[in-house]
């Protein structure tokens, strides 16, 4: 066998119309009739987005000849019998602007291989190769366009279009390519070359990025210790405006999505919310290098990309990487303990805000991503717990509790290291029940009924109490003190805003106990949670809000209309439920306190500063120290 049995061709060749033309040949099909196939998922996004539903037509040719081709399944195709080479073509329209999906239009191309390279059956171990090609449009064009990926060339020259490699099927499609004009932002992690990629309109200060990025790469890097596992890292950044963000971690680059203001600019000051959120980003995709890309669970590993493949460790992988990506900025000094326990209290209020973490544990939520936190709907909020926010918690819960357990001799970052060399070094898959037996391993401790209550059950977490022993307060308010409430997903509590301005102690503010939107410029209630005051009376989602007793009531004026109203008052909303006005009688109640907000605890004991210093110090691996 060649290294060149199989070899692909992707040209945007239509970037008006979106569409890529894709060639796939193999050199000795399999002589019964070679099979292809499309995977139904990407690694790290765990919903079946059926690729082949893209794919306009394919044709097939063998020595010039055509060779019948059909589909067998949803995203199986499979050929005739023929003898010399077999060239499969097909059209795929791509214009999903997402970190998943493949993109095109007359700025530029982005893809993932899941949507536009076939598995061959059969064939899929065998190192492959790929010609990225120029779009063919009029000379001057696409003159500029550049080529952007963490594929290793195979005569392409740096940036350039031309021949790349893959070692296998799996390889081939971990590598997304980014093709257009772009910036690019080159700094070097213990003399491991690595880029950025910033594609869209920006004014980045790029000394300033290429700076903070080296500081969270080195530091991931001396956190596990051993040499890195890589030999080049590209971060694809796709600059929008307002509301993007996003991420897709990869073994060498990543895909990130982010808001044109999250980035530094000239006029960017020490630190601001915008710019930790994207390290943050920029740290979570990083650490994933090591833990879920090269750390796997043993179902993801054995998966074929054809059907879902469930775990309950999603937790493990999504909500400790979501506990260390903000809590490296603070160890690396990108940012400091205030804003740090500002960001962890965001993170909490999240959980607290769903109800369903009392319906829906860490490992349900894991095992059933696929058909619920990928396909949230409008009772989300009290059916479902997300293993990223939870799951951090958890993992800051588990951290605590060991360092407490072992008078400091042991945190989760051992655990995590030891998770490295036992399952990453070694690329030996992680069993469902492997973290928590690795945990006890290296810690000593006999972990069973927090592992019990944390992962598998749904009371609330201790957080107070651990927080306690690193000196951290943990306090929860209904999220007044002249703030809005927390924000989630595009839409704003109706109680968010209003023209209370701030007492502490003021009496408590009348709650419908909903999440509303604004739907052109009415209040429409996007959630009606479990329990509350709206679903007693009634009140269903998706609800319009017309008037409370008789005066009109606006997504604006919506506030202002309950505050004048008191706890325990009855009223009566009248709203339309599709095109029926219907009336509702409700009793207000007091809101609840689920705005989690963390600080340093200026009354605690020497011995709790002592153990948040060491909680929040760097921490290195072996090897992994600095000079
Ligand atoms: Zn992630």
């Amino acid at each position: 066998m060649t290294e060149t049995a199989v070899q692909y061709r992707i040209t945007p060749s239509d970037p008006a119309a979106h569409l890529f033309t894709v060639a796939c040949t193999v050199t000795d099909p399999d002589p019964a009739g070679q099979r292809f196939s499309l995977p139904v998922w990407i690694p790290g996004s765990y919903l079946v987005r059926d690729f082949a539903r893209h794919v306009l037509c394919a044709s097939a040719s063998s020595a010039g000849a055509a060779v019948a081709i059909r589909k067998t399944d949803k995203s199986t195709w499979a050929c005739d019998p023929c003898d010399g080479p077999l060239t499969v073509t097909m059209e795929v329209y791509a214009y999903d602007l997402s970190v998943r999906g493949c993109h095109l239009d007359t700025t530029h191309g982005y893809f993932n291989g899941t949507g536009v390279f076939l598995r061959v059956e059969g064939r899929d171990a065998q190192p492959c190769r790929v010609v990225i090609e120029a779009p063919p449009g009029a000379a001057g064009d696409f003159d500029n366009w550049q080529v952007a990926t963490s594929l290793r060339t195979a005569g392409a020259v740096y940036g350039g279009f031309g021949a790349y490699e893959a070692d296998d099927y799996d390889d081939l499609i971990d590598h997304p390519v980014e093709i257009g004009v772009f910036t690019r932002v080159n700094f070097s992690c213990l003399g491991v070359p690595h880029e950025m990629v910033l594609t869209g309109q920006h004014r980045a200060d790029l000394d300033r990025l290429a700076r903070d990025l080296t500081t969270i790469c080195e530091y991931h890097m001396r956190f596990f210790g051993d040499p890195p596992p890589i030999d080049r890292y590209v971060f694809l950044v796709m600059v929008v405006g307002e509301g993007g963000y996003g991420g897709l971690e990869h073994r060498y680059s990543s895909s990130l999505m982010c808001s044109r203001d999250d980035l530094p600019t000239a006029a960017t000051g020490t630190m601001n919310d915008a710019y930790a959120r994207f390290l943050g980003l920029v740290s979570h995709e990083y650490f994933h290098l090591w833990n879920v890309k090269r750390i796997r669970p043993e179902v993801l590993k054995r998966s074929r990309l054809d059907a879902e493949a469930p775990t309950t460790l999603l937790w493990v992988f999504e909500g400790i990487t979501s506990y260390y990506d903000d809590l490296a900025l603070v160890r690396s000094g990108l940012i400091d303990t205030r804003r740090y326990l500002r960001l962890l209290g965001k993170t909490a209020t999240r959980v607290y805000k769903s109800r369903g973490r009392h319906v829906q544990s860490l490992s349900q939520s894991s095992f059933d991503a696929w058909i619920k936190l990928y396909k949230a709907d409008e009772n989300a909020p009290n059916a479902i717990v997300s293993y990223y926010t939870k799951g951090a918690l958890a993992a800051l819960a588990l951290d605590l509790l060991i360092r407490e357990r072992t008078g400091a001799a042991k945190s989760l970052d051992d655990v995590m290291r030891a998770l490295w060399r036992r399952h990453g070094v070694t690329d030996s898959g992680l069993g469902e029940a492997g973290f928590e037996a690795l945990a006890e391993e290296v810690t000593g401790l006999e972990l069973k009924d927090f592992f019990d209550a944390a992962v598998r059950g749904t009371d609330d977490l201790p957080l107070a109490e651990a927080l306690k022993q690193v000196g951290v307060s943990h306090t929860l308010t209904d999220g007044r003190k002249g703030q809005a409430q927390g924000k989630g997903k595009g839409q704003s509590k109706g109680q968010g805003k209003g023209n209370n301005s701030g007492q502490a102690d003021a009496a408590p503010r009348p709650s419908l106990d909903v999440v509303v939107k604004a739907r052109n410029g009415a209040a429409v209630l996007g959630n009606v949670l479990r329990g509350g005051a709206a679903e007693r009376a009634g009140l269903a989602p998706g609800d319009e809000l017309v008037a409370i007793d008789s005066l009109r009531v606006t997504h604006a004026n919506l506030s202002a209309r309950l505050a004048a109203c008191a706890v325990g008052e009855t009223v009566t909303v009248e709203a339309f439920r599709r095109d029926e006005l219907m009336e509702f009688a409700v009793e207000l109640q007091a809101p609840v306190k689920d705005t989690c907000k963390l600080t340093v605890d200026d009354e605690a004991d020497a011995a709790a500063d002592a153990a948040r210093a060491a909680w929040l110090a760097p921490s290195y691996g072996a090897g992994g120290e600095p000079d």
